[in-house]
C-alpha cells in the first residue's frame, strides 16, 4: 500500500476542517485535508445561513463552504477527495487509511469528521428537504416566525429545539413516540409549562403532505394498538430532533467517546487523550453543534498542532 508522510492531516471538510486548514496552512504545517463522504459537510445541505458572523445579508450554506475551501487553498492546504476508512493511533506517526488503498502517516491528526442528524427514514423527508424539513432549529427556526411547526423527539435536543422554536413560531407541536419524555427534568418542565408548546405523546409521524412545501404531517396515535387513530395535522415546518450520530467509529478503539459516540476532549480544548491527535467540530461537540463553534475549535486544533510539532522539533 502506498505510504505518504505528512506533518498535519485533517479529516473532514466542514467549518472545523477548513478552518483548521486555514490556520495550519498559514502556520506552514503543509496540511493535507481529506474531504470525506460529504465534501463541505452538513452546511451543504442547508439553504441560507444567517448566523455565521461576517455575512450581514446571510449566505447560502454551499457558498459559505466554497468560500472556506478557497480560503484554505489560498494558504497552501492540500485539499483532496477521499474518505478515511481505517485508523491506527497506537503510536506516532498516526496511520490513516484513505479509501482502503493508501496510508497517510501523520505527525499530527485533526479529526473533524462531523456528525449526522438522524432522520426517521420517510421518503417525504427527502422530498421536502429544504422545503419545510429541517434537523436544526437554530439554523432554520427563523424562517418559521409566527408559523406552526412540529418537532419530533422526546430527548433534551427535541425539548431545547421546541423551546427555541416557541420563541419564534406561533405554535409548536412536539411529537413523541412514547408516553413520556426522555429529556432532563428541567427541560421537561419547560416544555410542559410553555403555553405555545403542545406535546403529542404516543404519536408517530408517518408522512408529510403539501403542494410546494410542507403543509402538514400524517400522524398515527397509539400505533399498532386497538385504539390506533390516524389523522393529519397542518404545519409549516417539520423538525427532526431524534439524535445525531458523530462520525467517530474508526477512532473508537483509541480515543474515549461518550455513550453516543462523541469524542471526549480535555475541557475547553480540542486535545484528545493521545498527544498530537485533536478533535474539532461536531464530532466532539454534543452541546452547540454550530458552524461558528466548529470553526472556533478547528482554529484551536490547528494552533495546538503547531505547538505540538514545534515542541517536538518537527517543524
Ligand atoms: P436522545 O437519544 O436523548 O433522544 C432521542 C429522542 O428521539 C428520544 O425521545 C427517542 O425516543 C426519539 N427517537 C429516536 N428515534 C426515533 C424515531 N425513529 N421515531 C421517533 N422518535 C425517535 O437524543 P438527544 O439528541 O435529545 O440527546 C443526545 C444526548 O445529548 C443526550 O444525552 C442528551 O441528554 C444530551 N443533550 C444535552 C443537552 C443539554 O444538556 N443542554 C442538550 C441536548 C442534548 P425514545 O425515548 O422512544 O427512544
Amino acid at each position: 500500500m502506498e505510504i505518504e508522510k505528512v506533518k498535519c492531516l485533517i479529516i473532514g471538510s466542514g467549518p472545523a476542517g477548513y478552518t483548521a486548514a486555514i490556520y495550519a496552512g498559514r502556520a506552514n504545517l503543509s496540511p493535507v485535508l481529506y474531504a470525506g463522504l460529504q465534501p463541505g459537510g452538513q452546511l451543504t445541505t442547508t439553504t441560507d445561513v444567517e448566523n455565521f458572523p461576517g455575512y450581514p445579508e446571510g449566505i447560502g450554506g454551499p457558498e459559505l463552504m466554497e468560500d472556506l475551501r478557497k480560503q484554505a487553498e489560498r494558504f497552501g492546504a492540500d485539499l483532496r477527495y477521499g474518505v478515511a476508512t481505517a485508523a491506527d493511533l497506537s503510536k506516532a506517526p498516526y496511520k490513516i487509511t484513505i479509501d482502503g488503498e493508501k496510508t497517510i502517516e501523520a505527525e499530527t491528526l485533526i479529526i473533524s469528521t462531523g456528525a449526522a442528524a438522524k432522520y426517521l427514514g420517510l421518503e417525504d423527508e427527502k422530498k421536502y428537504a429544504g422545503m419545510g424539513v429541517s434537523a436544526c432549529a437554530t439554523c432554520d427556526g427563523f424562517f418559521y416566525r409566527k408559523k406552526t411547526v412540529a418537532v419530533v423527539g422526546g430527548g433534551d435536543t427535541a425539548c431545547e429545539e421546541a423551546v427555541y422554536l416557541a420563541g419564534l413560531a406561533a405554535k409548536v407541536y412536539l411529537i413523541v413516540r412514547k408516553p413520556y419524555l426522555r429529556a432532563s427534568k428541567i427541560m421537561q418542565e419547560r416544555v410542559m409549562q410553555h403555553e405555545k408548546i403542545e406535546v403529542l405523546f404516543e404519536h408517530n409521524a408517518v408522512g408529510l403532505y403539501g403542494e410546494s412545501g410542507v403543509e402538514g404531517v400524517h400522524l398515527v396515535q397509539r400505533m399498532g394498538e386497538s385504539d390506533e387513530k390516524r389523522y393529519d395535522l397542518a404545519i409549516d415546518g417539520f423538525f427532526l430532533a431524534i439524535g445525531h450520530k458523530p462520525n467517530s467509529d474508526i477512532f473508537k478503539p483509541y480515543l474515549d467517546t461518550d455513550e453516543v459516540g462523541y469524542i471526549v476532549t480535555e475541557p475547553g480544548t480540542p486535545r484528545t487523550k493521545i498527544p498530537g491527535v485533536f478533535a474539532a467540530g461536531d464530532v466532539a461537540d454534543p452541546h452547540y453543534r454550530q458552524a461558528i463553534t466548529a470553526a472556533g475549535t478547528g482554529c484551536q486544533a490547528a494552533i495546538e498542532a503547531e505547538r505540538y510539532l514545534s515542541a517536538k522539533g518537527l517543524l
